[in-house]
């Protein structure tokens, strides 16, 4: 049998990356894709990177004429329903095809010196005399084929089918998302009739969860929305948002439909032997369920930890524990707050309440800025509760939304928080969780 320090389930986006860090570091490594090299990251066509990740995370930055580079650009106006009074960001970018970039991080993998055995689908766990795990069980040109493994590491996308096959109680949760834990995503992809109507940026309608963007055609674009529910719910959305929103005329090309998971991470993402990292973890981000550069933060986070556990023979659930406090107290806690603020706001709203805060300017262009990273000028909040009074006042705004924002808010600065609290060892680690089950109670899930 086949023996590796690392075997990770998924050459996707996030297994690629994995292996080329941990290979560096100079484990053998070994990546098991049930899809043949031809079909990876065919799930959809295109998605975008912030320009900034790049040299961020070291991951490579296609340029015009690449295979994997398909438009950039840096205008991203956000919305009110009515398309009145969009807000202007300048954030660069980058719409990359998710097939080809897939195989330049695959690539990347193979030369940091990791192995990919693509058409080999994993089906079990092997495990050792103590019931700790101890490799894979695999289907490979038709035969059961078994790989052992010091660590595996699950990066098989939404299917997760390393953490769900765990055994109860081995120290990862091991449940599937149901139909309310799924961001569903429809892209139409089109072309603009009109050349006026073609697209420097990206416009984003936070009412509805929709958005227009550009795609590799210049003289075309992607029209999105993702919702809750169900694909029925999210064209239910759009019949809607297309009554309203005045989108240029244009001919559909093609409709991507796709799912994103749209939940909590696991409280804790190490186990015996075990680490589990991208949608197989629900690392997407809790504002719009991208997960790409969320993942890979995390595996920045974690490889040392994961490098050291290998190099002292210490993988164990104890030891590599830190990579969980590490994540929760940073993207683990912002993410958190952002979902706590998000359903908060969206379930409070109403279209006259978003129409007005951006007429009036509560959401104005620094608030939308911090948002996306940048800092909040003094005096940007005192003008958000200005707006509300004024809104109250005028009868905009009604009162039980302002409660119910003020509760998001609080909701939101408690989880953060107790994100920040996560226990530095397994003591504790009990009562940590069920406090944060009752903090996610009172946050709830978007309507
Ligand atoms: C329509 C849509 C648009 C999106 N746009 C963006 C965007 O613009 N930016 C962004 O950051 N995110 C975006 N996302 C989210 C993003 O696609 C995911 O978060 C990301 O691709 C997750 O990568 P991953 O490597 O964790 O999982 P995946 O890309 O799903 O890779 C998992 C791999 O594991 C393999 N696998 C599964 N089961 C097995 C098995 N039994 N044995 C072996 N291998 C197995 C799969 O074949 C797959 O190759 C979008 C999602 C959707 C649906």
């Amino acid at each position: 049998m086949d023996q590796y320090d690392l075997v990770v389930i998924g050459a996707g986006t996030t297994g690629a990356y994995l292996a080329a860090q941990m290979a560096k570091r100079g484990h053998s490594v070994l990546v098991i894709e049930k899809l043949p090299k031809t079909k990876v990251g065919t799930k959809y066509d295109i998605f975008h990177i912030e320009n900034r990740e790049f040299a961020r995370l070291g991951i490579p930055r296609p340029v015009e004429g690449d295979p994997a580079w398909a438009f950039e650009f840096e205008k991203n106006y956000n919305a009110d329903p009515l398309t009145l009074y969009p807000k202007c960001q300048l954030n660069h970018v980058v719409g990359l095809h998710m097939h080809e970039y897939t195989l330049l991080l695959d690539a990347q993998a193979e030369a940091a010196g990791a192995a990919i055995l693509y058409s080999c689908e994993f089906k079990d766990f092997l495990y050792d005399g103590k019931g700790k795990i101890a490799g894979v069980r695999t289907r490979y040109k038709g035969r059961e084929k078994k790989i052992g493994a010091r660590l595996v590491a699950d990066c098989s996308g939404m299917a997760a089918v390393g953490r769900t096959s765990l055994p109860d109680a081995y120290g990862v949760e091991n449940d599937k998302l149901t139909d309310e834990d799924m961001f569903y995503v429809i892209l139409r992809y089109v072309t603009l009739k009109d050349p006026k109507d073609y697209l420097e940026g990206s416009t984003f309608w936070a009412y509805y969860k929709s958005w227009i963007a550009p795609c590799a055609d210049p003289h075309g674009a992607i029209i999105g929305i993702g919702a809750c529910h169900s694909f029925d719910y999210a064209e239910s959305v759009f019949a809607e948002m297309e009554q309203v929103v005045p989108l240029p005329d244009y001919e559909l090309v093609k409709i991507e439909k796709g799912r994103t998971p749209y939940t909590r991470n696991p409280y804790s993402m190490v186990t015996d032997n075990f680490f589990v990292s991208g949608d197989a973890g629900n690392l997407t981000k809790s504002v719009n369920g991208e997960g790409v550069t969320s993942s890979m933060v995390q595996v920045q986070l974690a490889v040392n930890t994961l490098d050291r556990a290998l190099k002292t023979g210490r993988t164990t659930r104890s030891y590599m524990w830190e990579i969980n406090r590490k994540y929760h107290a940073t993207q683990g806690a912002e993410f958190a707050m952002l979902r706590a603020l998000l359903v908060g706001m969206v379930n409070a709203a109403d279209f006259t309440e978003f129409q007005y805060a951006f007429e009036s300017g509560i959401i104005s262009d620094e608030l939308l800025g911090a948002a996306s990273g940048a800092p909040l000028p003094p005096g940007a909040l005192l003008a958000a509760a200005k707006g509300f009074v004024t809104g109250i006042a005028k009868k905009q705004i009604r009162l039980s939304t302002v409660k119910a924002a003020g509760k998001a808010l609080a909701n939101a600065v408690a989880i953060a928080n107790h994100y920040k609290c996560f226990p530095a060892d397994e003591t504790g680690f009990y009562e940590w969780t069920e406090k944060a089950d009752r903090l996610y109670e009172r946050i709830g899930k978007i309507k």
